[in-house]
């Protein structure tokens, strides 16, 4: 069989999980939440989901709150606070996505009365009924981001992909905004990711995605019908796998 172009693996993808950093929701000018960027969010999202593709959202908070870069107040207290971050941002897109009459369920990793536990067996069944699961709260533990809450949520709804929203369209050989002969790389390895520490995601998450046999997609969101794209193996962005 021939690989597709972008190196995506096969059997072809039915549920993703998606992890959306914090910038991805960021005001155009300052800090916070922005009309616009939800509404580009939201348009990939439900463009994805009408193909049939299960969705699965993990939300960063970088926009917000990060911990280690709060180095003023205790990393662990840091860490609260940007998992309390995640949300502030997974809220608003839950909003903005059922409004716009795309279903969808928010799940939390930290206790809110209001939102329901992360159960794996609940969101799955969330995906069955084309409901889009949106999972907050991080791992519910600090010293970790929400890059290994992505992977951990992978893992447990048994997404076909993670797919890492990115501003950078995929894994260069070199920094494509100081090298101009960066190469991008169609597919990497999850050891070679590892072994030279490529500042993809981070290395816990690679490690379980590598033991779970999950591919890891790595594209640039903010180009409209991209996530789609690499859904479908496009050649955009950049996989990680077991195989370079
Ligand atoms: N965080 C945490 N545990 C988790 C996930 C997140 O302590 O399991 C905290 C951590 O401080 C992190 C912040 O929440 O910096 C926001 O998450 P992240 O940095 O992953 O956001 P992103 O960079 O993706 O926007």
């Amino acid at each position: 069989m021939t690989p597709p172009p972008s190196g995506q693996p096969r059997p072809p993808i039915g549920r993703i999980l998606l992890k959306l950093s914090g910038e991805a929701f960021r005001r155009r000018s300052g800090a916070g939440v922005g009309e616009d960027a939800l509404a580009h969010v939201a348009e990939e999202l439900t463009q994805t989901r009408a193909q049939g593709i299960q969705i699965g959202v993990v939300v960063g908070a970088g926009n917000l709150v990060r911990g280690r870069e709060t180095a003023f107040l205790d990393r662990a207290t840091a860490d609260q606070m940007g998992m309390i971050a995640t949300l502030i941002n997974g809220l608003a897109l839950c909003d903005v996505l059922n409004r716009a009459g795309v279903a969808a369920d928010l799940y939390s990793a930290i206790a809110v009365s209001w939102i329901d536990p992360v159960r794996p067996d609940s969101a799955r069944a969330t995906l069955d009924r084309d409901r889009i699961a949106i999972f907050v709260g991080g791992t519910g533990n600090p010293f970790v981001t929400t890059d290994t809450a992505a992977a951990i949520r992978a893992a447990e709804i048994g997404a076909d992909a993670l797919l890492k929203a990115s501003t950078v369209d995929g894994i260069y050989t070199g920094d494509p905004k100081t090298d101009a002969d960066a190469e991008r790389l169609a597919s990497v390895s999850y050891d070679r990711i590892i072994s030279t520490q490529l500042n993809v995601m981070d290395l816990a998450a690679v490690a379980l995605c590598r033991e779970q046999g999950i591919p890891i997609g790595i594209f640039d969101h903010t180009t409209s019908g991209n996530l789609l794209k690499m859904v479908r193996g496009e050649a955009v962005g950049s996989w990680v796998t077991p195989a370079r």
